[in-house]
C-alpha cells in the first residue's frame, strides 16, 4: 500500500476547532473507505498556543509542518489576546508557517455554487458558473521591500516609505504555479501589474512573458491592474487564473470572494517551491478568521474548511477524485436546501456546524456509492 498521507492539523481558535472537527470525520471517511491513509499529527497555534506556552507557535510545530506532506489549518485570533505586543499576537503563527515553509504562492479560487448564485451582491447573470483562482504573490513585493518606514525630515514633516521590488526568480517560481494550474484548467491566465507606471511590473510582464513558451496549452494575457479590478465586477467569468503581486493580489482576492457572497464558503492554500523529490511545503485554510462573534455556539459554516480539505486532496496529495466528491456532496447539500446562519436565503432550512457536515457526510456515502 501506497505510503500514508502525513497532515499537520492545526485547528487554532475560535471557530478554528469546530470547522476543523467536521473536516477531520471527512478526513477519518476517506481512511476508511480506503482512498488512501492518512497519518495525522494535531498541533496548538495561535491564542490556544499563547496561553499553553507563551508564544503563538513553537519551533517544534514548525518542524512538524515542515516534515508533513501538508498543513491543515483552522483560524486564529479574537478579543482575548489583542492587546498582546506585535510579536505576540496570535496571527504571528501563520506568518511564521509562511516563512519557515517558503509559502510564495497564495491560491484563492472564487467559485459561485448554483444553489448560492443569489448570495452573490452581482446580478446571478454575471456571476453563475464563475470559477476563477487567484494566484497572489505571498513572501515579496511591497509588504516586505526595503527600504521601508517612517522618517522625520529636516523640515519636520514625516515621510513613510514601503518599497516594491521583485526579482526574476520571484516572478517566475510563482507564474509557474499560475501556468500549472492554468494548464490543469481551461488554459487561459491574466498577468496583472501596472508595467505602464511601475519598473517592478514592468519586469513582472516580461518575465511572464519570457515562460510562456515553455506552457504552449496555455493562452496569456497581461492586464493592468485597475482594468482587472474593473473587469472583475463588469463580466468575471473572462477569467481563469490570474497572477499577480502580493499587493495587487490583496486588493483582487478580497474583491473577488465577495463576487461570491459568502465569507464562509471560500478556502485557499498556499504552496512552496517544489523540491527535486517533487514534494512541496502546502497549507491549507478558509479566508476566514477565527469568528469569536459566533464562536462556542455551533453555527459556523465548515464548508470553507471542507474545501480547503479538497484542495489539499487535489494539489498536495494526488486525490483530485476525493477532492471532486467532498465538492459535488457540498454543492448537493447546498441545492437540497440546507443552510447555515451566513448563508441564510428565505425559504431555506437553517442548520448547525455539525448538522451540515453530517448532511456532506451522508451525500458522500450516496455519490460514492
Ligand atoms: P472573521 O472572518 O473571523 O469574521 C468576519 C465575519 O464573518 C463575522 O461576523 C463572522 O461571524 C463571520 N464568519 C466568518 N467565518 C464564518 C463561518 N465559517 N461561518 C459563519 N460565519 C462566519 O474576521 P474578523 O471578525 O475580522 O476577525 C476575527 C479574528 O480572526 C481576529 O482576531 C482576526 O485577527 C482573526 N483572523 C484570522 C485569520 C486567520 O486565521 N487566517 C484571518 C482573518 C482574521
Amino acid at each position: 500500500m501506497a505510503d500514508a498521507k502525513k497532515i499537520l492539523v492545526l485547528p487554532g481558535d475560535g471557530i478554528g476547532p469546530e470547522v476543523m472537527r467536521e473536516s477531520l470525520r471527512m478526513i477519518e471517511w476517506l481512511d476508511r473507505r480506503g482512498f488512501a491513509r492518512f497519518e495525522l499529527e494535531e498541533d496548538l497555534v495561535g491564542g490556544a498556543a499563547i496561553d499553553a506556552r507563551g508564544v503563538p507557535i513553537t519551533a517544534q510545530t514548525i518542524a512538524r509542518a515542515k516534515e508533513a506532506d501538508a498543513v491543515l489549518f483552522g483560524a486564529v485570533g479574537g478579543p482575548k489576546w489583542d492587546r498582546l505586543g506585535f510579536a505576540l499576537r496570535p496571527e504571528i503563527a501563520i506568518l511564521s508557517l509562511r516563512r519557515e515553509l517558503g509559502l510564495f504562492a497564495n491560491l484563492r479560487p472564487a467559485r459561485v455554487l448554483d444553489p448560492l448564485v443569489e448570495a452573490s451582491t452581482l446580478k446571478p447573470e454575471i456571476v453563475r458558473g464563475l470559477d476563477l483562482m487567484i494566484v497572489r504573490e505571498s513572501t515579496g513585493g511591497i509588504y516586505f521591500g526595503e527600504p521601508r518606514g517612517i522618517e522625520t525630515l529636516a523640515d519636520g514633516q514625516r515621510r513613510g516609505v514601503n518599497t516594491e521590488v521583485y526579482t526574476t526568480a520571484e516572478i517566475e517560481r510563482v507564474a509557474r504555479v499560475a501556468f500549472e494550474l492554468a494548464r490543469a484548467r481551461s488554459g487561459r491566465l491574466t498577468s496583472v501589474e501596472k508595467a505602464n507606471v511601475m519598473e517592478s511590473g514592468l519586469l513582472w510582464r516580461e518575465t511572464v512573458s519570457a515562460l510562456a513558451p515553455q506552457y504552449p496549452e496555455v493562452t496569456l494575457h497581461h492586464m493592468y491592474a485597475d482594468n482587472c479590478a474593473m473587469q472583475l465586477v463588469r463580466d468575471p467569468r473572462q477569467f481563469d487564473v490570474i497572477v499577480t503581486t502580493n499587493l495587487f493580489g490583496d486588493l483582487l482576492s478580497d474583491l473577488a470572494s465577495q463576487l461570491t457572497g459568502s465569507l464562509g464558503m471560500l478556502p485557499s492554500a498556499t504552496l512552496g517551491a517544489s523540491a527535486a523529490d517533487g514534494r512541496r511545503a502546502a497549507l491549507y485554510e478558509p479566508i476566514h478568521g477565527s469568528a469569536p462573534d459566533i464562536a462556542g455556539r455551533g453555527i459556523a459554516n465548515p464548508l470553507a474548511e471542507m474545501l480547503s480539505l479538497a484542495m489539499m486532496l487535489r494539489l498536495s496529495l494526488g486525490l483530485p477524485e476525493a477532492a471532486v466528491l467532498i465538492e459535488r456532496a457540498a454543492e448537493r447539500v447546498l441545492a437540497s436546501g440546507l443552510r447555515t446562519a451566513d448563508i441564510m436565503q428565505p425559504g431555506k432550512a437553517k442548520v448547525g456546524t455539525q448538522v451540515m457536515a453530517d448532511a456532506i457526510l451522508r451525500e458522500i456515502d450516496k455519490v460514492a456509492a
